[in-house]
């Protein structure tokens, strides 16, 4: 691209204002706050061949909209990140339900009073009843540190062993026991009858898809894309390319794994387009039991509403190899992630954001939120360097 190609001016001043690395939630929302309103000069690379990060979504052949990466569904509590977003998009309102595969039956999960009752032929009536019979099987843990503690806590060992302990040994390659409480954490317990997965308070999808959403929001011509960019070959010259970098990749990868790899699990992705109009009830139905391969299979017409006489669905098999999708939470992958956080704050002119660079098991509006926050500093940063100048005296 001519971008980057002739990317030293004669002046001997850099072509463009920041050169972004990672053209996901993170470096799509930072270049667009940085062109609007900064009119900042932005070059946008990614070594994907497309915009959107692991929420990128396309159609397959059969014209059906799927992601790529697995199943992303947009939910949130802040309606700051809502309303940013809401320039780029319309939504579609839904809410997400997923069902579990637990001794033969598909039963609602997160764990509520419905599924209590299918799973052990009860007839609990209240949430007090509920909550009574959970606690009869609940083994309270003094210190809740690891996964598994916060299960156990909360509804003791057989629905552990039910719903959390295969599910999680194969999503992360761990024992709960081995993973941090924050893992588990994210799934509530509950003693009424709702079956919605999230409980947050906007909860929708954009109604054209990730993609189109990017697709406005990067839609500037201030913003340069170059897509099928690795940084690895640029960052010789990076800093001739742009005055400041913002590195939105696994930050042990930018310190050409200095300290020793941090630890990222991966997934394969098993996308299939199938003759028939439904797959499934829900969305996303999980398999929890160790005798399957794959965690979980989606079908992506519930997401997006969809009209269409074939059902496209994914399968997704966890991994130790491949592209690094999830940091995993535990206390020694801190330790060194700390390490290469050091560094990071040492390294001028590079800001580390995103769920790579950062280490962090954010959900998209969480990483949204951080982009903003990272742009309010960098404003604030600019305003103090750069006070705006008095009226008639600058000119
Ligand atoms: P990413 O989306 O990972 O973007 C980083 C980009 O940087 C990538 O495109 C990568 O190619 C690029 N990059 C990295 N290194 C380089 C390099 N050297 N040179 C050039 N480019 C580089 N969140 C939700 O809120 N709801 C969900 O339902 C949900 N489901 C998920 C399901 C799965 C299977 C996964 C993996 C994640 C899910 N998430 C979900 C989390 C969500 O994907 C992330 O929070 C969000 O995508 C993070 O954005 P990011 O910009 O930090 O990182
Ligand atoms: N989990 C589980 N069984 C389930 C659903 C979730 O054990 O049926 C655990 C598992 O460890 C998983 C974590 O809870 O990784 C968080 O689940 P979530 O659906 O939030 O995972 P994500 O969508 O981020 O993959």
């Amino acid at each position: 691209m001519s971008g980057i190609n002739g990317a030293r001016q004669g002046s001997g001043s850099a072509r463009y204002d920041y050169l972004i690395v990672g053209a996901g939630f993170a470096g799509s929302v930072l270049a667009e706050r940085l062109a609007s309103q900064h009119s900042a000069r932005v070059l946008l690379i990614d070594r994907r061949p497309h915009v959107g990060g692991n929420a990128y979504d396309e159609k397959d052949t059969a014209g059906i909209l799927y992601h790529k990466y697995g199943p992303h569904i947009f939910h949130t509590n802040s309606e700051m990140v809502v309303e940013y977003l809401s320039q780029f998009t319309d939504w579609r309102p839904y809410e997400h339900r997923v069902r579990a595969v637990v001794r033969g039956q598909q039963v609602p999960i997160p764990i509520n009073r419905t599924t209590l009752n299918m799973l052990f032929g009860l007839d609990l009536k209240t949430d007090e009843e509920a909550a009574g019979y959970l606690a009869s099987r609940a083994e309270p843990v003094d210190e809740i540190r690891t996964s598994e503690d916060v299960v156990i806590n909360a509804v003791g060992q057989e629905l552990y062993e039910l719903f959390f302990r295969g599910y999680t040994r194969k999503q992360w390659g761990l024992d709960p026991s081995e993973l941090d409480k924050q893992v588990t954490s994210r799934i509530p317990t509950r003693t009424n009858t709702d079956d919605r997965y999230f409980s947050d308070t906007f909860q929708a999808m954009p109604l054209n898809g990730y993609t189109a959403m990017f697709e406005k929001m990067l839609d500037h011509p201030l913003i340069e894309k170059s897509l099928g960019t690795d940084y690895r070959d640029l960052k010789d010259r990076a800093h001739e390319i742009a005055d400041h970098i913002i590195y939105t990749g696994p930050v042990d990868e930018y310190f050409d794994y200095r300290f020793g790899k941090l630890p990222y699990r991966s997934l394969k992705f098993d996308h299939q387009t199938l003759e028939q109009e439904q797959f499934q009830e829900v969305a996303v139905v999980n398999y929890p039991s160790e005798d399957v391969p794959y965690t979980r299979i989606s079908e992506y017409k519930h997401l997006t509403g969809q009209k269409h006489p074939k059902t496209s669905i994914t399968y997704e098999y966890p991994s130790a190899e491949g592209d690094p999708y999830y940091p995993i939470p535990r206390p020694e992958n801190q330790e060194l992630f700390k390490r290469y956080e050091a560094l990071a704050d040492e390294t001028e002119n590079v800001t580390f954001v995103g769920r790579l660079a950062t280490y962090r098991y954010y959900n998209m509006d969480q990483i949204v939120g951080q982009a903003l926050a990272t742009f309010r500093r960098i404003d604030e940063k600019r305003k103090h360097e750069r006070p705006p100048p008095t009226a008639v005296a600058a000119e």
